[in-house]
């Protein structure tokens, strides 16, 4: 089995619920869930004109390879109604792949560990109330480390269900 740390990310309409109904659809399709953070709110990153994010990230245990990951996350994506219309785009519904075990993998579809995990707070934030000890592959710091030193100013808080 592989541990695999994905984000869960949604900013219309019936928010928490889009986060619940894809933890469910990433436990039916892709693998279980051992860990899942709180939920933390943020406004939107790359566009300040949108709604706040709800943002949670999970671990979960799989059989599947990155590839497999990546499409099948796509498909509930799709599923869930998240139009692919602008690159930081409003959506229903964001799955990215955070870290796969200690893998390094830069291809043209996927690039992981995410590009972007030690320069966003809504990233950090979660994961380091579930992963605080987890070692980036690359860049060989624990969670905790890159958040003490991140320099994102945005504000990601606790999200009251
Ligand atoms: P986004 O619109 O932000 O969800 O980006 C989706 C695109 O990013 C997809 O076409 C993926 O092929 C690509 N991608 C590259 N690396 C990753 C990753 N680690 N997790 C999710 N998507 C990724």
């Amino acid at each position: 089995m592989n541990t695999v740390y994905i984000q869960l990310g949604s900013n219309i309409g019936e928010r928490e619920s889009f986060i619940t109904k894809s933890m469910h659809k990433v436990e039916g399709d892709i693998g279980k869930i051992i860990t899942a953070s709180s939920i933390f709110e943020t406004t939107a990153w790359g566009n300040e004109n949108q709604n706040n994010f709800l943002n949670s990230v999970i671990e979960i245990k799989t059989p599947f390879d990155a590839f497999t990951i990546l499409q099948k996350s796509q498909e509930i994506e799709n599923n869930l109604g998240r139009k692919r219309s602008d690159k930081w785009g409003e959506r229903t519904i964001d799955i990215d792949i955070l870290f796969y075990n200690n893998k390094i993998i830069n291809t043209k579809e996927l690039t992981i560990p995410h590009p972007l995990i030690q320069k966003r707070k809504f990233v950090l934030v979660p994961l380091s109330e579930i992963a605080p000890n987890y070692k980036h592959p690359i860049l060989k710091k624990n969670i905790s480390t890159l958040l003490s030193e991140c320099k994102d100013t945005q504000k990601v808080l606790d999200y009251e269900i």
